[in-house]
């Protein structure tokens, strides 16, 4: 009897190993939908249904503090390999920005991976006079007092590159926080805000049809893509120190099995 009992309960732990029959996996993202993060979800979820082997992934935006809300359900999450989080740089700020955020960054998490890497961008609404780095500081001098810079809230990418150009500039501007860099780019065309500095995921299409304005990139080289390529580095601006890239990486809860996270990285 001893022996069947512990043959069933093996049994029905393997029943329960990633993935779980019927149970889909949700990507928990902590911005708006539409913006770079979101959009990194949305492609992992189409590209890994597959090779993970499950009926559905399902995108869930869980907004605000700057990324805490979202990070925390994660953390609260059980660590069957069915839910994840996709988040950036922010994980890293968070324990310096928030000092009781709901979880610990360093004990909390199983770390799947690494994702990508990419440099900033700063655009300006597609009305600002200025035509260039040197015409927008100018410009920014000038008009210091009302110069709105958004961000997606506390910690995020947008606020931290803000953040660094601001001290670059010896300048504080009024900054305008939103729960994700879709709705500050669309405030950001329509006018509503003044300045940004975001990913070039992002960032690029609307440089493209020339929805905003772009004056330079946060890489160390120039960028190769076309709509890129004219845009000076911060450091050939003289903006010394200023080289900033974001990357993105996928979190478990803590105590995903090895076998569970084997099965992510393979799948990635
Ligand atoms: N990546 C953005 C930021 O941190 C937020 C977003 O993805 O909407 O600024």
């Amino acid at each position: 009897m001893g022996a069947l009992s512990l043959c069933l309960g093996a049994q029905a732990a393997l029943a329960q190993t990633f993935p779980i029959k019927d149970k889909p996996v949700t990507i928990v993202v902590p911005f708006t939908a539409g913006g770079p993060t979101d959009r990194l979800a949305r492609d992992m979820a189409e590209a890994l249904r597959k090779p993970l082997g499950v009926n559905s992934i399902v995108v869930e935006n869980v907004l605000g503090a700057g990324g805490a809300i979202a990070t925390q359900k994660v953390a609260r999450a059980a660590p069957d390999g069915h839910t994840v989080l996709i988040h950036h740089i922010g994980m890293a700020t968070m324990p310096a920005l928030n000092r009781n955020p709901g979880f610990q960054v360093d004990t909390d998490f199983t770390f799947l991976g690494m994702i990508h890497e990419v440099p900033m961008t700063i655009v300006a609404r597609p009305t600002l006079e200025a035509n260039d780095y040197k015409q927008l500081s100018a410009w920014i001098g000038k008009n210091k007092d009302r110069v709105n810079l958004g961000n997606a809230g506390v910690g995020s990418a947008s606020h931290l590159c803000g953040l660094l150009w601001q001290a670059a500039m010896k300048t504080e501007l009024s900054t305008i926080p939103y729960k994700g860099v879709s709705m500050a780019i669309a405030d950001l065309m329509g006018g509503q805000i003044d300045l940004l500095c975001d990913q070039t995921s992002n960032t690029m299409a609307y440089i493209e049809s020339r929805k905003v304005k772009a004056y330079a990139v946060t890489s160390a080289k120039r960028l190769s893509q076309p709509a890129l390529s004219t845009l000076p580095t911060m450091q050939e601006l003289g903006v010394k120190g200023f080289q900033i890239s974001i990357w993105h990486g996928a979190y478990g809860p803590k105590g995903m099995s090895d076998i569970t996270q084997m099965k992510w990285n393979n799948a990635g």
